[in-house]
C-alpha cells in the first residue's frame, strides 16, 4: 500500500466536500435563472394589458365624441322652442341633423372599436395565465432547490465530520503538506504514470523522481506543480 493512502482516503472525502460546496453555490444562481425565466411571460403580459389600455381608450375618445353631440342637440332643442321664425328653426333642424349625421359615424366607430377590444382582452387572459402556469413550475422548481439546499447542507455537515475521523489517520508532515497544497491544486495526490508522468500537469519527471516514489517512503512531489506523487503498489 502506498504511503500516501491515508491521503487518497481524505482527498477522496475532500472532492465530495468540493462538489457539495460547489452545488451550495450554485443553488442561488439556479434560483436567479429560474425567475428570469419569467420575465418573457411578464413582458408579454405588460405588452397585452398596454394594447388592451389603449383599445379601451378608443372606445371612450368615440364615446366622448358621441355624448359631446348629444349634448349639444339637447342644447339646441331646447332653444328651439324659443325660436321666433320659421328660418331660424330650420337652420337648427340642419345643425341637429349634422351632428346626428356625426353621431352615426361615431357609432359605427364604435362598433369597431369595442370588436377590437375583444381579442385585446384574450390575449391579456392567454398571457395572464402563461404567467401563472410558468410563476407555478418555477416556485416549484425553487423549493425543490432549497429542500435541496438543505439536504446538501447537511450532508456536507456529516462528510466533513467523516474528514475529521479520516485526517485523524494521516501524519501530521503529511497533513501540513496536503492542506497547504489544497488551496492550489486539485487534485493534490496524484499518480506518477508508468512513464513517469505527473498525473496533474503531465510534465515528465526524472528518473530520480520515479525512484523515490516506487521505494514508497514518504512524500514526492512533482517537480513542476507541485503534487503529491503516488504509484499503485
Ligand atoms: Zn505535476
Amino acid at each position: 500500500m502506498s504511503v500516501v493512502q491515508p491521503l487518497l482516503d481524505l482527498q477522496e472525502i475532500d472532492g465530495r466536500i468540493r462538489d457539495l460546496q460547489q452545488e451550495i453555490r450554485d443553488i442561488p444562481q439556479r434560483k436567479d435563472q429560474e425567475q428570469e425565466r419569467l420575465s418573457g411571460a411578464r413582458e408579454a403580459l405588460d405588452h397585452a394589458q398596454a394594447e388592451l389600455k389603449n383599445a379601451q381608450l378608443r372606445v371612450s375618445e368615440v364615446e366622448l365624441e358621441i355624448e359631446a353631440r348629444q349634448d349639444r342637440i339637447q342644447a339646441l332643442k331646447k332653444n328651439q322652442v324659443l325660436l321666433k321664425t320659421n328660418k331660424e328653426f330650420q337652420m337648427y333642424n340642419l345643425e341637429i341633423a349634422k351632428l346626428e349625421g356625426e353621431i352615426a359615424n361615431y357609432e359605427s366607430r364604435q362598433i369597431v372599436a369595442l370588436d377590437d377590444v375583444i381579442p385585446v382582452k384574450h390575449r391579456v387572459a392567454e398571457a395572464q395565465a402563461k404567467l401563472q402556469e410558468d410563476q407555478e413550475a418555477v416556485d416549484a422548481y425553487t423549493a425543490e432547490l432549497d429542500a435541496r439546499l438543505v439536504a446538501v447542507q447537511e450532508e456536507l455537515a456529516a462528510v466533513k465530520t467523516e474528514r475529521a475521523e479520516a485526517a485523524k489517520k494521516v501524519t501530521p508532515q503529511f497533513m501540513f503538506y496536503y492542506e497547504r497544497l489544497l488551496s492550489k491544486r486539485w487534485p493534490v495526490v496524484v499518480e506518477l504514470g508508468d512513464d513517469c508522468v505527473c498525473g496533474g500537469c503531465h510534465l515528465v519527471q526524472p528518473p530520480s523522481v520515479g525512484q523515490m516514489v516506487r521505494r514508497n517512503q514518504g512524500i514526492v512531489a512533482c517537480q513542476m506543480c507541485g503534487r503529491i506523487l503516488f504509484m499503485k503498489q
